[in-house]
């Protein structure tokens, strides 16, 4: 399948049962729609409205990583406690930590989502799977096979035509199976990378190259780079944290104008299409959070030994111990995205992504409980406490994105199979 062209309409013809009422498509489908199936349509359209509400509605969905059952049970609980839409996400790094790779998330995922819908009376369609950074076309395969909702292909790091066949070779795949792509356009440069604040604007999305990459792939959903960046410290000590949100609103209008659904259209029109921006590493990684996690030191029992001998005695080296005791003094550095600028992205970001901050929190509770219970040997003493600021940190979020409350009005019934 060569062509790239893409089917602005309702296609009625395919559906064939009285249940499978006619679809319109998505966006970013190329004609090949014709041969899938009428589930599979209508679930990837079910996905894209998922994406678009926020941006009509004015919040943003919160992205959260989650690595284990604990992390599962903590952002799934509290967005039907708050009901909130969420996308839960797995990444890369994620699938190889677990043993059973996606599967083993796609089996956790559906279980906490339907047993915690039922507990909460929440609406079990407004908690979606996604892979967060797909490498490649295996990975995105993969996972879309095992039964995600949605997969990331992150070919942003290869040049524009390779980032474009890698990204429509997944969006081709994933799309028959109607799942939603996301893919990503330019460099999330961060502190670390280290690229001289000025120079960071070099690595930012260029608005019509955004267009273009949408014309030719189809994604349904793109990363931008904007200013934000992953890992706690996104900005220099000098620099001042920012989020490009003229360049942000010139992407989104761009990209939607190529749309062939917004052909002939204005933005103002009723009917005109908005186009999902995803803003990644975009944890606030706050001062109080990181002074909580620096506040217990992890020191070995034969070195406390020794500072303890030392101020008995008065015997020892003391300058010795210093310096052995001083690699345990480190603390983690934090500078992150302000939430008072969150704000700033409604309406033009659909979906924001957040794991530092949760990682931070987690590490802080299991640090603390085991500080304050040193005898201890019950795992799910600390993995409770750790879960339990999961949650916290989750629930924040969806307050902050305006997200809380919003999940009401998303269909109940599940559409994803099996
Ligand atoms: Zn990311």
């Amino acid at each position: 399948m060569e062509i790239h062209s893409f089917s602005p309409i309702s296609i009625q013809s395919y559906s064939k049962t009285k249940e499978e009422k006619p679809v319109s498509i998505p966006i970013g489908i190329n004609t090949d729609i014709v041969s899938f199936t009428g589930i599979h349509a209508s679930k990837l359209t079910k996905m894209t409205e998922f994406m678009t509400k926020p941006l009509i509605e004015k919040y943003t969905i919160p992205a959260l990583n989650i690595n284990n059952m604990e992390s599962a049970e903590a952002v799934i609980e509290a967005a039907f406690k708050t009901q909130s839409p969420l996308i839960v996400q797995v990444s890369a790094g994620a699938r190889d930590y677990a043993k059973g790779g996606e599967k083993t998330f796609v089996a956790m995922f559906k279980t906490l989502r339907s047993e915690l819908s039922k507990k909460y009376g929440g609406a079990a369609d407004s908690v979606r799977l996604h892979l967060d950074h797909g490498e490649d076309f295996k990975v995105c395969k993969d996972c879309v096979d095992a039964g995600f909702d949605s997969v990331m292909i992150d070919a942003s790091k290869h040049s524009f035509e390779e980032n474009v066949a890698i990204t429509k070779q997944a969006v081709d795949y994933a799309h028959k199976r109607g799942v939603f792509v996301e893919a990503e356009l330019g460099r999330l440069a961060g502190v670390e990378d280290k690229i001289r604040v000025q120079s960071k604007d070099a690595a930012f999305t260029d608005p019509l190259e955004a267009a273009e990459f949408v014309r030719l792939t189809g994604c349904d959903s793109l990363a931008v780079s904007v200013g934000t960046s992953h890992g706690a410290v996104k900005y220099a000590d000098d620099e001042k944290p920012r989020i490009d949100t003229r360049r942000l609103r010139k992407i989104k209008r761009e990209i939607e104008k190529i749309l062939p659904e917004n052909q002939g259209k204005k933005p103002s029109d009723q009917t005109w299409r908005q186009f999902p921006i995803v803003l990644h590493g975009a944890s606030s990684a706050p001062k109080e959070l990181f002074k909580e996690l620096n506040e217990f030191l992890v020191v070995p029992r034969k070195l406390t030994s020794k500072i303890m001998t030392q101020l008995i005695t008065g015997k020892g080296n003391g300058e010795k111990i210093a310096e052995e005791l001083l690699p345990y003094l480190q603390m983690a550095k934090s500078k992150g995205v302000p939430e008072r600028i969150y704000s700033s992205v409604t309406g033009l970001v659909a979906k924001l992504n957040v794991d530092t901050d949760l990682r931070a929190k987690v590490t802080a509770n299991i640090k603390k409980t085991m500080a304050e219970n040193p005898t201890n040997i019950d795992p799910r003493k600390y993995n409770k406490a750790g879960r339990s600021g999961q949650s916290e940190i989750a629930a924040h979020k969806m307050e902050v994105l305006n997200s809380a409350g919003k999940s009401t009005g998303i269909k109940t019934k599940l559409d994803i199979q099996g």
